[in-house]
């Protein structure tokens, strides 16, 4: 078997040069998946999976802006068109410095699994540029997403591809995106997920990837007869998926005890209430200032800079910041004083070592496929209002979000269920691409 996965990821490999973000991606699916797929008479021999490593579509393209001193900035922009074998391309937009084309392939490719897994029909792609929206003016992010629209709207539409957020694009960027698509095109669209309520958009989905994590997080607690209230937690990041899954599980009853941004992380033995969290929302949401900013208000809390927060004790870690930021050291801390479940909020924020550390010791790890697939669930259902032309009451939205990620819960387990323990990275994959595969089994060589 290692023979067979070693020849398969070494094949990609070679066409993949220099993007190990992707093959992290594609490591961690193969490991699990080609040991299913030998077993199984319709998979085998079908090269699904070489078909499925290789993006149906890739874009790249300049985004030439005018900054506020009058100067010139070109950046590039992308989409990756990854794969519509179960509905139109559908995945966020990334705005940051360190965005490329490997970054984009690995989350196109997660994106793949995380659609299929929601049920609803939706292919997968990302995109985004290198550009940085920390630190330029309004009229500044305004000029660049209308320059990167002027482009990128010829490639997507409802029934295409329909991009939404992701690091760096929020409300704000969305509207900015959103109106310029509907200048060039001359329509009014549900062409991009996540806009304003007002507008087109979906109650809950702002809250849609923090609540649905929390929720995942919920349901493996459930089924080992435990739960969420009085835990303590740790999260990462104060972005949009880390403030919300706060939110949730103040409500559920636990304790968060830190949050942080590239800058360190704080550390509030008391916990973040909701007054504190309106706070840190205020902070990065309005004034987008750094995190540090809370222990001027809250004395008691402490700011570590450049750190983060994997050696503070709890029950639960909720990583919601960017890829790879678990490293193996952080493994082994977290076990170290305690922790138990790990809930990824962020796509691929646990490197593979720390993955295979978290499994070997039998922690309820939760990969990102699965745990964050709220925010495109609830993405999906914001298509599907945009269609109807009607809105949904946020109890409306909340339920089926709630459902959804039970539902992935369940597809996990069937899919993951080893001797003693539920192994739910292997079942999220081997969930996602049979749904998949079937599609495309269905439809011929294409
Ligand atoms: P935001 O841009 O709202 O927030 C990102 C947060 O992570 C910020 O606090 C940011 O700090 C921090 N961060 C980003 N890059 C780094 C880095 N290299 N090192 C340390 N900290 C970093 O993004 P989101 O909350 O939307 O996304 C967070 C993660 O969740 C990403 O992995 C994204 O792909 C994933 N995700 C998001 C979904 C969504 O619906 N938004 C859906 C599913 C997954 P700073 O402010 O200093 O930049």
């Amino acid at each position: 078997m290692e023979k067979i996965i070693q020849q398969f990821l070494s094949e990609v490999n070679q066409k993949n040069q220099n993007e190990p973000e992707f093959m992290q991606a594609v490591t961690e699916v193969a490991e699990t998946v080609i040991p299913y797929i030998v077993t199984q008479d319709i998979y085998y021999g079908q090269n699904i999976l070489l078909r499925m490593v290789e993006p149906e579509r890739v874009v790249s393209f300049r985004v030439a802006w005018i900054d506020d001193n009058e100067e010139i900035q070109v950046n590039r922009g992308y989409r990756i068109e990854m794969n519509s074998a179960i509905g139109p391309y559908k995945g966020g937009l990334r705005f940051h410095p360190s965005v490329n084309l490997s970054i984009l392939k690995f989350l196109a490719f997660e994106q793949v699994f995380k659609n299929a897994l929601t049920t609803l029909p939706m292919g997968g792609g990302k995109g985004g540029s290198d550009f940085d929206p920390k630190g330029k003016s309004d009229t500044e992010v305004m000029r660049f997403c209308q320059s990167f629209m002027t482009e990128l709207f010829r490639h997507i539409g409802p029934n295409k591809d329909i991009p939404a957020g992701d690091i760096g694009v929020g409300g704000r960027e969305i509207g900015y995106l959103f109106g310029q698509y509907k200048r060039l095109k001359n329509e009014f669209s549900g062409v991009l997920t996540g806009k304003g309520v007002s507008w087109g958009g979906s109650l809950i989905r702002p809250e849609a990837t923090g609540y649905g994590v929390v929720y995942f997080i919920d349901e493996m607690l459930k089924a080992n007869n435990d739960g969420l209230k009085g835990k303590s937690i740790t999260i990462s990041g104060s972005g949009n998926v880390a403030q919300y899954a706060t939110e949730k599980c103040i409500h559920l009853g636990a304790k968060v005890l830190t949050l942080s941004d590239s800058s360190g992380y704080i550390y509030d033995k008391d916990g973040i209430d909701e007054e504190k969290l309106k706070y840190i929302m205020n902070i990065k949401n309005t004034r987008r200032e750094r995190i540090s900013l809370y222990t001027k208000k809250y004395s008691k809390a402490k700011f570590y800079a450049n750190a983060n927060p994997w050696s503070v004790k709890c029950d639960i870690a909720i990583p919601c910041a960017t890829q790879n930021e678990v490293k193996l050291s952080d493994a082994k801390n977290l076990i170290k004083n305690g922790c138990y479940t790990i809930g990824e909020g962020a796509n691929m924020p646990c490197t593979a070592d720390a993955i295979h550390l978290f499994t070997k010791n039998k922690l309820l790890y939760a990969p990102g496929k699965a745990s964050n697939a709220g925010g495109v669930a609830v993405s999906g259902l914001e298509m599907a209002q945009n269609s109807l032309r009607y809105t949904w009451t946020r109890e409306v939205v909340d339920g089926k979000l709630k459902e959804i990620m039970s539902d992935i819960h369940s597809s996990c387990v069937k899919y993951g269920a080893d001797k003693d323990h539920i192994n739910y990275l292997k079942g999220a994959n081997i969930a996602g691409f049979v749904k998949v595969a079937d599609a495309m089994l269905a439809q011929g060589v294409v």
